[in-house]
């Protein structure tokens, strides 16, 4: 109970200091003020992984309403049952706090699931699939596909792949949001040929005797989407509610919908109005390559976001995303050693700037600004020489500002790195000292395979996403997927995080120094994500007063073989006490 007051009181202060507003109702309610007869629902026989201070476990537990009414064992918890709660006999089945997906690119990702799907096709199988594509639509259509890679195709692709398989329509597939592959159709309806000078900042992949196009672009987004039709505002809420409704049947709750625009967030706020969302999304603004372009991002939220993005608990707004550099497949991840696969080449810094002191300095200002502005900064930071300058921002930015003058290095705003993939250990350090966390994603190691190890070598390849290793040092570690980039699968990121061993190369481990505990994945899938929501005291684990937020599985993951656990299945799936997916077969109702 002290701690829940405290943690309440933290975050009463958090919201003076934020621009974002916090005016849902945030107020878990204090155990035993529910009476016994506005208990809904009821869940017994269960193996209930609480997540709480003691990580206790539990046999049952009461809804009423929104929120947990009880958690304790069968005989504490069923008598609260009246002729109007609905009892549900779980048979055992263990049951967790709704998972958080702390970054995962909701409204992208809802798209891409009606476009051509390339994750983990060679070629052929690509080529078959857009062969299938072509069929479906006319001629001049923009054919759109993502989750294309080196790794899985074996090499780099090239405009010829596509060309004669697509003569009448323009091609583009996007890679994992940093690399473009596009036909030479494409090309020409954005008017790009080999004379075309790169902009600041993108990088064209050029034929290494000719000089010429090969068809694959590097953060060159602007480039190509000019000139394609954009999509209808109906067609995006769909794909938003399309995308909930699978991470409802995996057991999601929550996610963090990271780099939205303005435009975006409002359609958000009208799927919150309309009762559309069965998953608490924080979104977090895109605050594009420049001091200039972050202002100009907050201006345009502030004036068309009709509430700030804050609705029921459903809707957040309290962050904002700055990218600072590319990703390593496409070696635009800023590094301080060169690539092991390309002597030479160390990355690059995707900001505003004539040249690498000025992009710094931009990356600097923006940093400060958006800081006083009062918004959480979550920096993408893939290399380990971006995530040095993104701690050092940060560092500079609370030391001259604290939010808490009387309490400095306590990082009230919860700022954060994103991806991580190489960070030195002087770096993870200073991340623990001025509290920075991380939204990781490990489960892009287990499926990138050797594709790594090629870009780094072995010794750099094994710390990849190396997430004991900032656990251990105390930096606050969310588990994230990332999707579309990988697909949303939250067991999948824990059993890698878990093992570390490589799925293209089975048996094989990668750094197994950096391993984790199940508990710790279960952790950094709930709690600690919540805290990244500044919901902490609101949702994250199973206890009284907090949401109803619960995923149901059948299998004891904490006790089975984690080579088994990404073949866990969800049995049912709780948002604020409503059953938002279910696999009924499963249990028993006693009426
Ligand atoms: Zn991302």
């Amino acid at each position: 109970m002290k701690n829940k007051i405290l943690l309440s009181h933290v975050a009463v202060l958090t919201c003076a200091l934020i621009l974002a507003s916090c005016t849902g109702n945030e107020n878990p309610g204090l155990p035993g003020e529910t009476a016994p007869e506005s208990i809904d629902l009821i869940l017994y026989n269960g193996h209930i992984v609480t997540v709480d201070e003691n990580f206790s476990e539990a046999q049952a537990l009461a809804i009423a309403g929104d929120k947990l009414a009880a958690v304790g064992t069968d005989e504490e918890v069923v008598i609260l049952g009246n002729k109007n709660t609905r009892m549900i006999d779980l048979k055992g089945a263990t049951v967790l706090p709704g998972i958080n997906d702390a970054h995962i690119h909701l409204a992208w990702w809802g798209l891409s699931l009606s476009q051509v799907d390339l994750r983990g096709k060679n070629i052929e199988e690509i080529q078959a699939a857009l062969v299938e594509r072509v069929a479906q639509i006319q001629p001049g259509e923009v054919i759109r596909g993502v989750g294309w890679s080196e790794g899985s195709i074996g090499r780099m692709p090239t405009k010829e792949d596509l060309d004669k398989l697509t003569p009448e329509n323009p091609v583009v597939f996007e890679e994992m949001g940093h690399a473009l592959w596009v036909n030479s159709k494409m090309l020409k309806l954005a008017g790009i040929t080999n004379d075309t000078i790169e902009p600041t900042g993108v990088k064209f992949e050029r034929d290494s005797a000719t000089g010429e196009l090969t068809g694959v672009f590097h953060e060159a987004d602007q480039l190509f989407f000019a000139h394609i039709p954009k999509i209808s505002d109906a067609r995006r809420k769909r794909a938003i509610v399309d995308a909930i409704e699978v991470l409802n049947r995996q057991g999601v709750t929550s996610v963090t919908d990271p780099g939205v625009a303005s435009d975006g967030i409002a359609l958000y706020e009208e799927l919150a109005d309309a009762g559309s969302l069965s998953v608490r999304v924080s979104v977090h603004l895109r605050a594009g390559r420049s001091l200039l372009e972050a202002q100009k991002a907050v201006t345009n939220y502030v004036n068309v976001s009709k509430n700030r993005g804050t609705t029921n608990n459903l809707l957040t707004l309290r962050g904002i995303k700055i990218f600072m550099d590319g990703a390593p497949p496409g070696r635009t991840a800023l590094m301080f050693d060169d690539y092991s696969c390309c002597p030479g080449e160390k990355g690059l810094l995707l900001y505003q700037g004539e040249n690498e002191e000025q992009q710094i300095e931009e990356i600097f200002k923006s940093v400060e600004w958006l800081h006083r502005q009062g918004y959480q900064i979550g920096i993408h930071a893939d290399g380990d020489r971006s995530a040095s300058i993104a701690i050092a921002a940060l560092i500079r930015a609370m030391d001259n500002y604290p939010g808490n003058p009387d309490a400095p290095k306590t990082n009230d705003l919860r700022h954060y790195l994103i991806h991580g993939d190489l960070i030195r250990d002087e770096d993870i350090a200073l991340m623990a000292q001025w509290h920075i966390g991380l939204a990781i994603q490990p489960v892009i190691t287990y499926r990138a395979g050797h594709l790594l190890l090629d870009l780094w070598g072995q010794d750099r390849g094994a710390r990849h996403m190396a997430t004991g290793l900032f656990m251990r040092a105390g930096v606050w570690t969310s588990l994230t997927t990332d999707a579309p980039i990988v697909p949303p699968d939250w067991k999948q990121n824990i059993e890698y995080a878990v093992l570390r061993e490589n799925k293209l190369s089975p048996g094989k481990v990668n750094g197994p120094q950096y391993r984790i505990s199940v508990k710790d994945g279960i952790i950094a899938h709930t709690i600690t994500p919540a805290y990244q929501d500044f919901q902490e005291n609101i949702k994250g684990s199973i206890e009284e007063g907090k949401l109803a937020d619960l995923v149901v599985i059948d299998e004891d993951i904490l006790a089975i073989d984690p080579h088994r656990i990404s073949d866990i299945n969800t049995l049912m799936t709780i948002v604020g006490g409503d059953i938002v997916y279910m696999n009924s077969e499963r249990f028993g109702e006693d009426k």
